[in-house]
């Protein structure tokens, strides 16, 4: 079973989906993280190819065997990731490596466009959004940096993550939409867990 999480930044996906995976004990896939790496591997070389780059998923996350699961949350690499994305090229090199993993095993998949491109048949697709000026808080309160300065680059971010040519975000057609705003990780997590609930009950799969 697949169990897509997409949505903007700091609508609380990342907790969210944690959380939803040791849960239901589904394996949690961070697809953000993989955009991540590639961003700071271009950082340190920019014409590095990213079919070249060995991505190591779990609760470290590895770079060539190096341990970046700090390194790759940098506000610099967090920009970055945005732009990497927007690379049809990078796309495709992502999008196989995470279909690969996806084909076998029960999985909660966080990013921006798992509902609409890379696992149009999961099971469950859940949106998840938040008042901007709440995700923003959310994220000064994580990383401990002013708001305001957080809200005008998330608001860049959005907007570049939005209108991009390739895998835009946006909510599959079939996708629940949740918002966050005033809610606590818990009662999110409880929502999601109830709707896989439902869907394995219609499905008669339990
Ligand atoms: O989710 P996170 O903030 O870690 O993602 C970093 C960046 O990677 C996002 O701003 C977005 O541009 C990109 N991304 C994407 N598609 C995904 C996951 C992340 O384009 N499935």
């Amino acid at each position: 079973m697949i169990v897509a999480i997409d949505g903007p930044a700091g609508a609380g996906k990342s907790t969210v989906a944690r959380g939803c995976a040791e849960a239901l004990g589904f394996t949690y896939l961070d697809t953000g993280a993989m955009y991540r790496c590639v961003a700071l591997a271009r950082l340190e070389d920019p014409s590095c190819a990213a079919s070249s780059l060995e991505i190591g998923l779990g609760e470290r996350i590895l770079l060539g065997g190096e341990d970046v699961t700090e390194a790759i949350r940098e506000p610099r690499v967090t920009e970055e990731a945005s732009r990497v994305a927007a690379d049809p090229e990078v796309r495709a090199v992502m999008a196989e490596r995470q279909r690969a993993l996806l084909a076998a095993g029960d999985w909660v998949a966080e990013g921006r466009d798992i509902g609409t491109v890379i696992a149009p048949d999961a099971e469950l697709k859940v949106f998840l959004t938040a008042d901007p000026k709440e995700r923003a808080r959310r994220r000064a309160e994580q990383t401990g940096r002013p708001v305001e300065e957080v809200f005008a680059e998330q608001a860049e971010r959005d907007a570049r993550d939005g209108r991009r040519a390739h895998s835009p975000l946006r909510a599959a057609d079939d996708a629940v939409e949740l918002d966050t705003s005033g809610l606590t990780v818990a009662e999110v997590c409880d929502r999601v867990v109830a709707m896989v609930d439902e869907r394995r009950d219609a499905e008669g799969c339990r």
